[in-house]
Parts: structure tokens; sequence; C-alpha cells
């Protein structure tokens, strides 16, 4: 059965009722035409006051709008649906608005679009930090102004913006940047600057390639050795006594390249495991007595004095095998780098700050521009003395990454002519 929708019934029965009371109205007066005549117009009339009213609703003043009665409820409930479903889109839109807007205010990346003309349309507060560029300071200025840096210039000016370029930051100088520049994909015309700060990524990437070019340059040399007094040998027979002497070559340089690249393996499985593991009970007095023997034996004919100074009874957390290769580094370094009979001392104390392992030695010292970089790998202050000693150059950078995971310190205080002291301050939570 036809079902008619609750406003439409109302509307016809205001209409009907209006027609009726108008109809009465004619017969009784005997005027049925122009009463009904009037009827309607008062019908048509009432709609148009609702017109009238409606402009109020649309401007959300719901009092001032139309009365809600027969058709008018339902065009009045649509509105106010319609209403409600734009605020919550409004609310919707102004809240991812801000999420963008923080999302990139809060980025370390510069961001800035630019307007076909080259001029700055809008840009982030990392864009003043790495680039100078302030926001609302620059808008309309040109970026070429504004950063006159000539390589940015030329690659703007390239359109070619398939591979980032790589710049120095012109806000500070000591950072690098990579810049990507992108047309914005709802208005190509506009292009979007984005500068990320790649100063750390830079030079680690110099470092590993120094790096390599360094380890290539140790392993060629003693391999050249090695080669060279290889090929002599085999073209003539030569008498025992170079015979003997180019075997002691041959064997001294192999150990070198052998202890090179055990020192390469050690220091690339401490940067590959990411935390000391498994932490246990180091016994010092024990560690310590072993690697003063070990030292000992180390400096043979040299006859260093050794002494070692147990001054607490306390020992430590940590990885025995790592710390082990620590303290005998730092043992050995100290008998390589300082004359015979010279004296080295052995020290391990324990006081409220933590323990403490030090070694001193009466050596050659070293100047203080070394200093803070001797833990660099391949760092030396003398690279042939270091090499005929049998040093590798890995040394201090191993001592320096077994320290880090054990959350201790190297503490270098040295003087020419006079001695070092190589101390390794460890944390009081890991003494036991
Ligand atoms: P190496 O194998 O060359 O000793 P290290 O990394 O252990 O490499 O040490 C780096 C450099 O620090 C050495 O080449 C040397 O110049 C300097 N050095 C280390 N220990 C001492 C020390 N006890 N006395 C003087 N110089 C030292």
């Amino acid at each position: 059965m036809f079902s008619m929708p609750n406003h439409w019934q109302e509307e016809l029965l205001l209409f009907l009722g209006t027609v009726l009371i108008a109809g009465l109205a004619g017969t009784l007066a005997g005027q049925l035409l122009p009463c009904l005549l009037l009827g309607l117009l008062v019908y048509l009339g009432w709609h148009l006051y609702q017109l009238t009213r409606l402009p109020h609703l649309l401007g959300q003043d719901g009092r001032n709008g139309p009365r809600p009665m027969g058709l008018w409820k339902g065009i009045i409930r649509k509105i106010q649906d319609l209403h409600a479903s734009h605020h919550t889109r409004n609310r919707g839109l102004s809240l991812q608005l801000d999420r963008f807007r923080d999302t990139v205010n809060t980025l370390p990346d510069a961001v800035i679009i630019l307007h076909p003309s080259g001029r700055i349309d809008w840009s982030n507060p990392a864009a003043g930090k790495l680039l100078g560029v302030m926001w609302p300071g620059s808008q309309g200025r040109l970026l070429t102004v504004l950063v006159p840096d000539p390589v940015l210039g030329e690659y703007l000016a390239s359109g070619d913006f398939v591979s980032p370029l790589v710049v120095t930051s012109p806000a500070n100088r000591a950072k690098i940047l990579s810049v990507f520049i992108t047309p914005l994909a709802h208005e190509a015309d506009r292009l979007m600057l984005v500068a990320c700060d790649i100063t750390r990524q830079y030079y680690l990437d110099a470092a590993r390639r120094d790096f390599v070019a360094n380890v290539s340059h140790e392993l060629r040399t003693p391999l050249t050795v090695i080669s060279g007094l290889a090929e002599q040998l085999n073209m003539n027979v030569p008498d025992p006594a170079i015979l003997s002497r180019s075997t002691e070559l041959i064997v001294q340089q192999a150990r070198r390249m052998s202890e090179l690249v055990s020192d390469l393996l050690t220091l690339s499985r401490l940067e590959v495991q990411q935390k000391s593991t498994p932490d246990e009970h180091v016994p010092i007095a024990e560690l310590l007595t072993m690697i003063v023997e070990e030292a000992r034996t180390l400096s043979g004919t040299a006859q260093h004095v050794l002494h070692l100074d147990l001054r607490s009874p306390e020992d430590l957390r940590g990885n025995a095998k790592e710390l082990r290769t620590a303290f005998s580094n730092l043992v050995n370094n100290a008998i390589r780098h300082t004359p015979n009979q010279a004296e080295v001392t052995v020290r391990w104390q324990v006081d409220n700050t933590g323990a403490h392992f030090s070694v001193t030695d009466t050596g050659e010292g070293i100047a203080p521009r070394h200093i803070p970089r001797l833990t660099e790998r391949l760092y030396r202050v003398d690279a042939s003395h270091s090499r005929d000693t049998g040093g590798t150059g890995l040394g201090l950078a191993i001592v320096k990454h077994v320290l880090e995971r054990h959350e201790a310190e190297l503490e270098i205080i040295s003087t020419v002519g006079r001695g070092s002291t190589f101390t390794c301050h460890f944390p009081p939570a890991r003494v036991i």
C-alpha cells in the first residue's frame, strides 16, 4: 500500500484545512469562489513567508528560519543534516590541515614551495636553520637572491632534477645538504625544494673511503715486498745468507699482514655486534696478572720494568674477551712506544666515581695535537715507527669500541718526552 511521508500528510491536511475553512466561510457568506481564492492566496502567502525566512536557516540562524510545518519540516531537516555533515567534514579537514602543518613544521628537513618565477611561496621553520629562508619574511622573495649559491642557482636553472644536489649550507658552513627538487603533483608549475642535512653521512662516507684506501695501502706494501723477494728467489739461486734474510723478511711481512687482517676482523666484529654480550664476572686481578706476564714476554730483551698496582679488590661486569683485548692493547702500546728498560705501571683502582684501569709509561709521549685523533682507525703519530714495532694502527680504535660497549671512556694524558697515561673509566654500575 502506498504510504505517504509524514510531512506530506501534514502538508495535505494544511492545504485541505485551508480549503475547507475557506469553503465553509464562502458557503456561509454566499461567496464561495472568492473565499476559496482568498484561502488559496493565504496558503500561497504562507509558503512565500516561509521562503523569505529560508536564508536565515541557510545562514545557520535556526530561530528566524521557516516554521517546521508540513513540507517545510522535511526541507528544514535536510538543510540541518547538510549543515551537520558539512561541519563534521570541515572539522576533519582542519584537523588534517593542522596535522600536516605540525608535521612539516617539526620536520628536520627544509621544505620550500617555489612559484614558477622562482619566488618563495611558502617555507617551513627548518628552511630557516638550513638555508636561511625565514617564514614569513621571505615570502615572495627570489630564492636565488636569498641563497646566492652559484651551484644551487645553476641547478635550479638547469631544470634537470633527476639526481639530488650536494651543497654546503649557506646558513651554517659546517653542514652539508642534499637538495631534492620535484614539481608539485597538483600544481606542476610549482616546485617543492627539500634540503636534508647529510653532514654525518657525508663524513662517514668520506671516512669509509679513506679507510678502504688506507687499508689497501697497508696491505699492498707487505705484498709488494713478499712478491718482489719471491721473484728474486725464483730467478737465481741465492747464497744461503741472502736466502735466510729473504725468508725472514717474507715471514715478517706475512705476519704484519696477518696482524692487520686479525685487527680488522676484531674491529668489524665489534662494529657489527650492537651490544656487548654476554655480561660476565671478570676477575680483574687474574686478568691483569696474565696481561702483565704476556707483556714481559713481549718486552723480551728490551727488559721493560713492569709494575702491577692492584689498589682495589673489586672486579668488573663485562665481556672478558673484549676487556682482555682492550687492556692488553694498552699495555702492549706502552711497551712498544717506550725505550728499553723503561718503567710501565698497570693500575686498577675503584672509588665512588667507578673503576679505573690505567697504564702509565715513561716513553716518548704524544704531542697534544695528536691526542684527539689517536682512536681513529689507522691513525699513527709516526707510521714507520708503529710498523717497525709491529703496530697496525687499529689498537686504540679497538680499545675505544670495547669501552663504548661497556659504557666506559678512555682518557689520554701525555707529555712529550716524559710519557703517557691511558686510563679506562668504568661507571660504578659495572663494578662487582
Ligand atoms: P699502533 O698499532 O700504531 O700502536 P694504536 O691505535 O694502538 O696503533 O695507536 C695509535 C698511535 O698512538 C700509535 O701509532 C702511536 O703513535 C700512538 N700511541 C699509542 N700508545 C702510545 C704510547 N703509550 N706512547 C706513545 N704513543 C702512543
